[in-house]
């Protein structure tokens, strides 16, 4: 069962719990403290409660398919691979339509072209964005779409609820200085708990809110530009590298280009997108649907190459 790996990251239980507490947290005070106060007995408590709670709930569906899904991982042979004419391999691969598969120390099997080890998961993933704590996961090709409409409902509901938080907040203020000759200090504690209930969302809101639309920002660049943060990173260090060496020192052997250069230049980007977010329609790429494996170049990473054993 690839899809309930169970994967023992402290960091990403913690990660996992603290994002199902501020869920339920952020549920519980925008019922309790904002709508039934300040929207009681109007439709607006209805609309806005049914609103929010469908957010979250398309919030904690993409969670729960970017955590279970597989990112992509490669699998590993059955039996051992014998490694000893690795030096060839580049020439033997290509002849075999397999061009950019490379070998897997750790993993000890060939994995596709984009593919990189996470040290968490302890396997190769197929384009691997990046290990991330709170889907106690990696970011791969199968589930980038779910981690990224996870970031998008995340980002909905910080705004949603900041917004819910401050009106009601406001609508709270107005309504105390009405009633404020009438009852002198009645409610106090309670009026401070409300108050700090708001000041913990509001903080809330704003933190995840500006995380995740920070991260939402990358990673849409980083379908756009065809890279992932890894091949970035790699890539810069390549043309650093070869402005300080000579240039027939490190990759001269394949070819005189960078590893993934070729062909996220000339893909359109809504072909990108597609590539993440599947064919359907725009609507379909905001729901946690399935949508079928992209297949690049013609080549269908979920089966290993012919390789020796
Ligand atoms: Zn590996
Ligand atoms: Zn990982």
């Amino acid at each position: 069962m690839a899809s309930l790996r169970c994967r023992r990251d402290p960091c990403g239980v913690i990660c996992l719990i603290l994002t199902y507490f501020s869920v339920f947290y952020a549920d519980y005070v925008v019922i309790q403290y904002v709508l039934i106060p300040a929207y009681a007995g109007s439709v607006w408590c209805t609309l806005h409660g049914s609103v929010f709670n469908l957010i979250l709930l398309l919030l904690l569906a993409c969670h729960a398919k970017a955590v279970f899904s597989d990112p992509g991982m490669v699998p590993l042979p059955d039996t051992a691979i014998d490694f000893s004419d690795l030096r060839s391999q580049s020439s033997r691969k290509n002849e075999r339509g397999c061009e950019g598969w490379t070998v897997c120390s750790r993993c000890e099997t060939y994995r596709p072209p984009r593919a990189h080890h996470c040290r968490v998961c302890q396997r190769c993933i197929r384009r691997m964005d990046h290990h991330c704590p709170w889907i106690n996961n990696c970011v791969g090709e199968l589930n980038q779409k779910y981690f990224i409409q996870f970031l998008f409902y995340t980002g909905m509901a910080s705004l949603y609820s900041m917004v819910l938080v401050v009106s009601a907040w406001v609508w709270q203020i107005r309504n105390e200085r009405e009633a404020d000759a009438e009852k002198e200090g009645e409610e106090v504690p309670s009026k401070h708990l409300i108050v700090a209930h708001y000041i913990i969302l509001l903080v809330e809101s704003v933190l995840f809110g500006v995380f995740v639309m920070v991260i939402f920002y990358d990673q849409l660049v980083s379908i756009i530009t065809d890279e992932t943060p890894i091949e970035q990173m790699r890539n810069r260090l390549m043309i650093k590298d070869r402005g300080s060496t000579s240039p027939s020192s490190t990759f001269s052997s394949s070819s005189s280009r960078l590893p993934h250069q070729a062909s996220h230049t000339r893909k359109p980007k809504l072909a990108l997108l597609r590539e993440v977010f599947g064919r359907g329609s725009f609507f379909c790429w905001l729901l946690p649907l399935h949508s079928s494996p992209p297949s690049v170049g013609g080549m269908i990473y979920s089966a290993l190459p012919d390789y020796d054993v």
